[in-house]
Order: C-alpha cells, then sequence, then structure tokens
C-alpha cells in the first residue's frame, strides 16, 4: 500500500466553552476544527480530528495545517502507511512542530486499524476494555464554593474523582484577569478545603495549576494543604524549564507530582525526568508524538514503575489506555468542565462521542475500527472553510 495524498480539512462547528479569563459560559461557541486524512492507492484512508489546544476538539493552527499540505505531504507521497515507525523517526529528526508530527502519526493509526477492522488499541495489544474517568474543571470556573458545589454535581453524575483547575490568569474576588502575577494563591487554599469538606474522603481528587506557581515556596504551601486533604496527585505545579526546582519539590513533598505536562521533547523528555528524580508520575497525550509516542511513553514509565498518566480527553488518548494497564495508565481525563457546559453534547460532525460514561464512573474502548471515528461528511461538507 502507498500513500497517495494527504489533505487536511477545516470545518466550522460548535461547542459549549468556558471564558476561562472571565469565568463565564460561552454558551456554542463557534470551533474551527479539522481533519486530516491520508488517502491510500488501496482506496483507505485514514483519519485524524484536531491537534489544537485541549484535547482534540478543535483543528490545528493554519500554519501547522500549511506545513502538512506541503513539506509533510511531498516526503508522504508513495511511502508505505504501514511504515510508522520510520516516519516517526524522520518527523522527529525533522524537527517538526510536535502537533503536525502526531497528527501524522494519529492518522497512520487510524488506517492501519482500520485496515485491519480492529480499534487501534486491539492492534497495540488491548490492556482494558474500559478506563475510569475523572472530571476534570476548566480553570477559574468561579469563587471557592463554586468548586465545591460542582465536585458534589459531579459525583451525582457518577464520577469517582474531581480534578481542580483553581484560579490562574483571573482573580475570584475582583472577577478580572490577574495582573502580574498569575496566581490566586489564598483562593486555591480555601477551594482545595472546600472541595475536600464537600465531597467527604472517598472521592478522589487531584489538582492542577498549569506551572502557575512561581516560586518552590508557595507550591510547597499549597502541597502540604493538598497532603493534608489526601489529594491523589499534584499537576505541573510550576514552569518546566527549571528541572531543579522540581527535583526539590519531590524531595520536599510525599503527595506525587505529576509532571512534565507542557515541556517539549515527547517521551524523549519525559523518560529524561524520571532520571532525574523530577517527577513521580509522568504526563504524556498523543499531541506530543502521536499514539506511537504516548505508548513509548508508556512502556518507558511502567520499565521504570512510575505511573504514565494520560493528559486531555479524546479517541487518540483513550485507544493508549486500552493497550496500558490500569497500574501504569489509571486516570482518563474527561472535559474540561464547568457549570452549564455541556460536554457530553453530540459533536455535529460525529455520530458519537468517544467518552460516555457509565454508572460506575467509567469509559468504555470504542468498538469501531481505527481511532473509532464515524464522521458526518455532509455536515463537514457544509461547513467548510476554504483553506
Ligand atoms: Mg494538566
Amino acid at each position: 500500500m502507498k500513500i497517495t495524498d494527504v489533505r487536511v480539512i477545516r470545518f466550522r462547528t460548535h461547542a459549549d466553552r468556558w471564558d476561562i479569563g472571565h469565568a463565564r459560559l460561552r454558551p456554542a461557541a463557534e470551533v474551527s476544527q479539522t481533519v486530516t486524512c491520508i488517502d491510500t492507492d488501496a482506496g483507505l484512508t485514514g483519519w485524524f480530528f484536531g491537534g489544537g489546544k485541549h484535547g482534540d476538539q478543535d483543528g490545528m493552527s493554519p500554519d501547522e495545517q500549511r506545513l502538512i499540505e506541503g513539506r509533510v505531504r511531498d516526503l508522504l507521497l508513495g511511502v508505505d502507511p504501514f511504515d510508522r515507525e520510520a516516519v516517526w523517526k524522520w518527523m522527529w529528526v525533522a524537527n517538526l512542530p510536535e502537533v503536525a508530527q502526531s497528527v501524522i502519526d494519529c492518522a497512520l493509526w487510524d488506517l492501519a486499524g482500520r485496515a485491519a477492522g480492529q480499534p487501534v488499541y486491539k492492534l497495540m495489544g488491548a490492556a482494558r476494555d474500559k478506563v475510569p474517568a475523572y472530571a476534570s474543571t476548566y480553570p477559574n470556573i468561579g469563587p471557592p464554593q463554586v468548586y465545591a458545589e460542582h465536585a458534589l454535581a459531579c459525583r451525582a453524575e457518577g464520577y469517582k474523582a474531581y480534578k481542580i483547575h483553581p484560579h490562574y490568569f483571573w482573580n475570584p474576588d475582583t472577577g478580572l484577569p490577574t495582573k502580574g502575577r498569575p496566581s490566586n494563591i489564598r483562593a486555591d487554599i480555601e477551594t482545595i478545603n472546600l472541595v475536600r469538606e464537600a465531597v467527604g474522603p472517598d472521592m478522589v481528587l487531584m489538582y492542577d495549576v498549569w506551572g502557575t506557581y512561581h516560586t518552590i515556596e508557595e507550591t510547597i504551601k499549597v502541597g502540604r494543604e493538598l497532603e493534608r486533604n489526601d489529594f491523589y496527585w499534584f499537576e505541573h505545579p510550576m514552569p518546566e524549564y527549571r528541572v531543579e526546582s522540581y527535583r526539590r519539590l519531590c524531595r520536599e513533598l510525599s503527595i506525587p507530582i505529576l509532571a512534565p505536562e507542557i515541556a517539549a521533547g515527547g517521551v524523549f523528555t519525559r523518560a529524561e525526568w524520571i532520571l532525574q528524580g523530577a517527577s513521580d508520575m509522568s504526563r504524556m497525550d498523543i499531541r506530543r508524538g502521536g499514539v506511537t509516542g504516548c505508548r513509548k511513553t508508556a512502556v518507558v514509565c511502567e520499565a521504570f514503575g512510575q505511573r504514565c498518566e494520560i493528559h486531555m480527553a479524546g479517541w487518540g488518548n483513550l485507544q493508549v489506555m486500552g493497550a496500558t494497564s490500569q497500574d501504569t495508565s489509571e486516570w482518563y481525563e474527561k472535559g474540561l468542565l464547568a457549570p452549564g457546559v455541556d460536554y457530553d453534547a453530540p459533536h455535529p460532525y460525529l455520530e458519537r462521542n468517544c467518552d460516555p460514561m457509565d454508572a460506575e464512573g467509567h469509559v468504555a474502548l470504542p468498538t469501531a475500527p481505527g481511532l473509532g471515528y464515524e464522521p458526518i461528511w455532509d455536515y463537514i461538507d457544509d461547513n467548510r472553510v476554504p483553506s
């Protein structure tokens, strides 16, 4: 089989979103989505939806799209689409933006799965058919009490775990974007305590400030509150270009530090952080090296007896989790969620969403071949944006 074309279709759609700078709902906000298509001489096409922002519900940037339709396409034409490892290595050496190489790798996995008539996680070797989900909030969903109420609402929906993205780049006292320092530690500590008090001892709680604590002293102060309230992990607390701060933090706190989250370099960076003792759990997702890079990271972590917690929702991340044991990759990040955001509303361009949750708080792995998409092409064609 040979690759005959690489195309990116951009189209308009809509979904509920949260304005994180002002803590307010944006109902049915316009979303620019992309589907990357890798065509073959066998008549099979591999697809990948997304590439931008959180999860896979937003399209790539126009620059990444042009790169894929130009240089990447030229180099993929005539290549056997099953030579994923060779393509993956080439894309790393070529120093392509991580999102662009990830989109290609995921579309090749989709193609391989549909050629075999199997979901990708079965093709890789399935470890399980369902994964436990946690409710992951948007940042800045409101003052501390709003988090406590939201956590209770999520528990009532069946969630067994809840992750707080607290107040950053936004001041919950004034309701305005934060000038200067991004974090609001006092409100964050109040939130940690109110949420635990509201949900009681049994709900698993996680905490993620997205690198906005700028000193190790304030990070340790909040970390002690998390420990006192029996939180499960402390994610990406400080900027990730200061690895030594993370080494000190891991030595100082007993709560597991989950990182790096957004550091560039995919599996290579995560392997280095493990050796440095700079994280207790690793963070990885399919936008940082595709399904291939994500699965490699999970294997490295498994060898070191360290968890590889998969970052963000979406079809590709779910497939990697299905091929990885619960002891290595435990929790699926469902969201982002906020009061009034209907995360489970069907995407108008797909027959079904990837991650409906059952009453026990589990998400079942998709059963359709490939990554699992069943696209509604009439909708995509009707909403196409010329590039
Ligand atoms: Mg995070």
